[in-house]
This record gives C-alpha cells, sequence and structure tokens, in this order.
C-alpha cells in the first residue's frame, strides 16, 4: 500500500478530536493505533539495518529507528540509558506534540504505541513505554521511558508518589 501524506497537524487535531469524545477510550485507541503502525517501521528497519528486528544489534537499532523517524517525518529522538532496565527516548522535534498546547499531562499516545510495539520486537520480550515529558504540556522535548511491565509500573507508581523521574528511578 502506498503513504498518505498526513500534515504533523492532522496528528493532534486527530488526537484532540477523540479526546474530546472520550478521553480514556481514546488514549487507549491512539495507542493501539500506534501499535498498528509498528509492522512498517519494522520492515524499514530491517531492511536498512540489514537483519531482520530481533537479530539486529541494539546500536544498529537506536540509529536506525531515528533514521526512520526521521525520514518519516516524526523527528529525530536519541536513546538514553537510565538506569539498568529503564531506558528513554528523548524526541525535540516530534510531530505528534504541539508546543503551542498547554496540556495537563502527555499527549503522543500514538507514539507511545509505536514506540512499545517496535521495542518489544526488537529485543524479543515484552516492553511498556510511558511519555514523561511532553512538548504539548510545556516541556522542552518529549521523553518515553521503557522497560519491562513490571518495572515500568513501578516507575509509574513511584512517580505518581515523588513527582519527579530522577526521585523515582533512583528508587531502583
Ligand atoms: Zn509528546
Amino acid at each position: 500500500m502506498g503513504d498518505v501524506r498526513l500534515p504533523a497537524a492532522g496528528l493532534v487535531e486527530l488526537r484532540r478530536a477523540l479526546e474530546d469524545t472520550a478521553t480514556q477510550d481514546a488514549v487507549r485507541a491512539l495507542r493501539e493505533a500506534g501499535r498498528r503502525l509498528a509492522g512498517d517501521a519494522e520492515m524499514a528497519i530491517a531492511e536498512s539495518g540489514g537483519r531482520p528486528l530481533p537479530a539486529l544489534p541494539l546500536a544498529t537499532f537506536w540509529s536506525e529507528l531515528n533514521r526512520y523517524f526521521h525520514e518519516a517525518g516524526w523527528g529525530r529522538i536519541a536513546h538514553q540509558e537510565l538506569n539498568a532496565g529503564v531506558g528513554a527516548v528523548v524526541a525535540s522535534d516530534w510531530a505528534e506534540s504541539d508546543p503551542n498546547e498547554s496540556r495537563g499531562a502527555p499527549g503522543c499516545h500514538i507514539s507511545t504505541g509505536l514506540l512499545a510495539e517496535l521495542l518489544t520486537r526488537a529485543v524479543g520480550q515484552p516492553v511498556a513505554v510511558m511519555e514523561v515529558d511532553c512538548r504539548s504540556q510545556g516541556n522542552d522535548v518529549c521523553r518515553f521511558v521503557f522497560g519491562s511491565p513490571v518495572t515500568l509500573l513501578n516507575v509509574h507508581k513511584k512517580l505518581a508518589q515523588t513527582g519527579n523521574l530522577e526521585d523515582a528511578l533512583s528508587a531502583f
């Protein structure tokens, strides 16, 4: 199937329209949509990386993922190792976000689902993703943390208590 060009602002409008209708269902639906986009990304990354995804060295995966997102118009990403078991994807010019918006919570739900599925395929076991900073809520970057589902649930709980990612991570 060919591509349809969607202006980046269209992603934000799609999310706003859905959230106006039913917030939690909308968030789930957008994440699910992101997961379903992972097949195309996986094929592109495997092709340019020269190997299928679980066999692709992680360093290559990150550079090819950055290239894919850039070429597909999502923006550039950087990978950060936060501590054993928790990593982050940082995006400074992310298409799903809108720096003119002032949300009370992160808003890049499609990317969250897409990253979760791609990382799951890259490491060959379930990976959960949570967006902790978002340009749509006034942060300089969108920052997605990831880890195993159990680890991320713990990070989520600690973050709710401390309100600070560094404090939440130092509890591990
Ligand atoms: Zn964001």
